[in-house]
């Protein structure tokens, strides 16, 4: 497929009524479809609704129609949505990043128009101000309505927002308008935000906090395309340096996006945001209600909205002038979305922000090989943060091998470790027990069959999970009750729990330590974000002893009295022939490491290993990241593999594995234009998670040179193809993990 080109000249074209318009819509269709100007005429990047067989559909006006298409035949557009145009540069971005990717534009254009209710009129909704009569009788509900009213005095509030405010019931506000001591009004439902002030005073920076600031605010100031990595330990102030950025970007007029790996983050993110600037900062994530992402989506686009926090998503909203782009914990997985359009929210970011002449910041104390390597070579600036903030320093870190200690069967907690815990107790101080396994324990066994229960539609064990007494697929999410018997023999009383995962973990604390509060976070015994949200500040603020974690605590929660990180199991990273298994390992346990001693009490950090003599684990001990990067970009750089080399993964899929194989047998030996670019092509071969919800997966892995036009050749390569129904064929360009 051709994507659609671009006005040479950048500047938007205005079309009178009537003339001949190219609309590309989010509907799947090869590219834009022409249809006719309505009256009154659009320019490009107008948001319309146009008529595409009996239905309407929308789609963004991309320029003058092509011909070719009779006119006489052609269709108005129905009619110009209430709603900014997308920007010249928001329309390369789209394109550039669908041609990087190799996703139709429509789907790309799906994700930027992804706003509830764009096609509704603008509508109108109640907001409550202060009335001008005295309310006739006080009660201590309807004092706090008022004083909410005074504190934000000129202000108005919907109903939802003064009851949560006031933390009274609707019917307090409701008596207020009856007594005339508050008014109702219509005011427009998108309004913008509370305007932040970018020239309230930071922290007094220390000296290489200072330094950094004023190079990231430099760089801002100038408003060129720039990306800077922003290194430093967790504590060390990163949050404060790029702020100044952000402080700077607001100053000149300009829209910051600062985006966080975790909703869990925001939280406490926005309380800075607001210490610092004076008010909250928009947010975007799947935590936010319906209205506030169709209010967030329109203020982007009007400049009602300055700084916008939030995932990775949010890279696709229509900025109207966004002059910088943070990326916190840069090195997250969870940039990379893996389903749907695979793209990896760092690059994009670095992408979208080269067309605005914008700054992109990546923050991290532990950077992706990546990134680390494009500093190296003078692709990225480099900024570090050398130490941490104010008494507290980086954790002592020490392997506890486990061949020399004494362990019971069904245990996990060494001595060593469960005496350092005991000390810690007694210091009334905070322990941390990392193990990156939800779940009761990750295999059940049938002791009469030697089964392993698996899911019944995917390559996948199930997990039991006791505290829903259920079993439970990682993969698909199917859950069964935990069966009596074995699903295979049907012997009953027989199966058998298999090795830790956090709940088995947290029934041995238990046992271990009676007396201590335990605080579990793993993700899925929250409900809400809100629900973990509070966890994680009544934690902050003392209410376990004992914290037992996946890998959500390595996300930058702060937790001033934690002073102990026990890492259960230290080597269950290094396994599997993931290309980034080293890296991630480092990454994860020096991240969960940071957490201890952020106050002024030193941490340290007991690493559970057998084998403590590993590389990986000898790195992290001796914390010489620069060598453990170089050693590790040497290993890549000889492989070929990123990022010195390209790779891109192709998955088929479909209930039929002879033929989903024949397919992918048929593309390896067809690869013409991937062997003109001097690209090989590895597989087919199974996946290695080989069936997913009762579909089979096929791999096949393409390496290419660093400068070889990969994407072009593997359109041309796949063009070909004819999938038969039920089958799907999905590219993942720089693929992050191979599953
Ligand atoms: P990072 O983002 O690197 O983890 P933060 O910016 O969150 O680090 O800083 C860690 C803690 O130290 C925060 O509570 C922050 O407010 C505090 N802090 C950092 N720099 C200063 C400073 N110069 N003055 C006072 N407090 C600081
Ligand atoms: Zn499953």
């Amino acid at each position: 497929m051709r994507n659609p080109s671009f006005v040479e000249d950048g500047v938007s074209d205005f079309f009178p009524g009537g003339a001949r318009i190219a609309v590309l819509t989010t509907q799947p269709l090869p590219g834009p479809l022409d249809y006719i100007s309505p009256e009154g005429g659009v320019s490009t990047g107008a948001v319309v609704e146009v008529p595409l067989g009996p239905r309407r559909v929308i789609g963004v006006v991309w320029g003058k129609g092509e011909g070719g298409f009779d006119a006489a035949k052609l269709r108005p557009v129905s009619r110009v949505l209430e709603a900014e145009p997308l920007t010249d540069v928001m329309r390369e971005f789209l394109i550039r990043a669908a041609d990087y990717t190799l996703t139709p534009p429509p789907f790309m254009l799906r994700m930027a128009l992804r706003a509830p209710g764009l096609a509704d009129p603008p509508g109108a909704r109640i907001v409550y101000r202060m009335g001008r009569e005295e309310p006739g009788r006080m009660t201590p509900a309807r004092e706090k309505v008022l004083g909410v009213m005074e504190d934000f005095e000129g202000l108005s509030f919907t109903l939802g927002e003064l009851a949560e405010m006031a933390g009274v019931s609707s019917s307090v506000i409701k008596g207020l308008v009856k007594a005339g001591a508050l008014r109702e009004e219509e005011a427009p439902r998108d309004t913008p935000y509370p305007p932040l002030d970018a020239s309230l005073p930071g922290l007094d920076l220390t000296e290489d906090q200072a330094a950094a600031a004023g190079r990231l605010r430099a760089q801002v100031a100038e408003g060129r395309y720039g990306t800077t990595l922003l290194r430093g330990v967790t504590g060390s102030g990163k949050t404060e340096v790029y702020l100044e950025a952000v402080a700077e970007c607001l100053a000149k007029g300009r829209q910051a996006l600062v985006l966080l790996p975790e909703i869990a983050l925001t939280a406490a993110f926005l309380e800075r945001v607001e210490e610092r600037f004076g008010a909250k900062a928009a947010e975007w994530h799947s935590g936010i209600t319906m209205t506030e992402r169709r209010r967030l989506w329109r203020m982007v686009g009007t400049g009602g909205a300055q700084l916008v926090v939030g995932a990775r998503s949010a890279l696709f909203l229509p900025f109207r002038e966004l002059g910088l782009i943070v990326v916190d914990e840069e090195h997250d997985g969870s940039y990379k979305q893996q389903d749907g359009v695979l793209y990896n929210a760092r690059d994009m970011a670095v992408l979208r922000a080269s067309l605005c002449n914008a700054g992109v910041i990546l923050a991290s104390a532990t950077p992706s090989l990546e990134t680390w390597v494009n500093a190296e070579q003078g692709k990225y600036e480099r900024l570090d943060l050398t130490s941490r903030f104010g008494p507290a320093i980086m954790p002592k870190m020490r392997a506890i091998d486990m061949r020399a200690e004494e362990m019971t069967s069904g245990r996990w907690l060494s001595p060593t470790l469960a005496a350092a815990v005991e000390t810690r107790l007694e210091k009334g101080e905070q322990s941390l027990l990392f193990l990156n396994r939800r779940g009761y324990a990750p295999v059940t066994l049938c002791r009469a069959c030697g089964e392993q229960v698996a899911c019944r539609h995917c390559d996948a064990r199930m997990v039991e999970h006791r505290f829903l007494k259920r079993l439970m697929c990682h993969q698909c999410g199917e859950t069964i009750p935990m069966p009596e018997a074995c699903p295979s023999c049907g012997v009953e009383g027989k199966l058998a729990a298999i090795g830790p995962g956090v709940e088995r973990l947290a029934e041995e604390v238990t046992a271990r330590f009676p007396e201590a509060r335990l605080a579990v976070l793993s993700s899925d015994l929250f409900g809400s974000a809100r629900a973990l949200k509070e966890a994680i500040l009544d934690i902050a603020a003392g209410g376990a002893d004992i914290i037992i974690g996946t890998q959500l605590v390595a996300k930058g929660h702060n937790f001033p009295l934690l002073t102990l990180v026990g890492v259960i199991d230290s080597d269950l990273g290094l396994q599997g022939s993931d290309l980034r298994a080293a890296e991630k390992t480092f990454q994860l346990i020096r991240q969960v490491a940071g957490r201890a001693g952020r106050a002024e009490v030193p941490g340290e950090a007991l690493l559970q290993s057998y084998q403590p003599e590993h590389p990986v684990i000898r790195a992290i001990l001796s914390g010489e990241e620069e060598r453990f990067w170089a050693a590790e970009a040497e290993e890549r750089r000889a492989a070929g593999a990123p990022p010195f080399g390209r790779m891109a993964g192709i998955v088929l899929s479909s209930p039929d594995l002879q033929a989903t194989f024949d397919i992918g047998t048929t593309l390896a030996r067809n690869a013409g234009p991937l062997l003109a670019i001097g690209a090989e092509v590895y597989g087919p071969a199974p996946a290695p998670i080989a069936r997913v919800r009762g579909r089979h997966r096929v791999r096949l892995l393409v390496k290419a040179a660093k400068t070889a036009p990969l994407q072009q050749a593997l359109a041309d390569w796949v063009a070909p193809l004819k999938l038969p129904a039920n089958f799907r064929l999905a590219i993942d360009i720089d693929p992050q993990s191979f599953w």
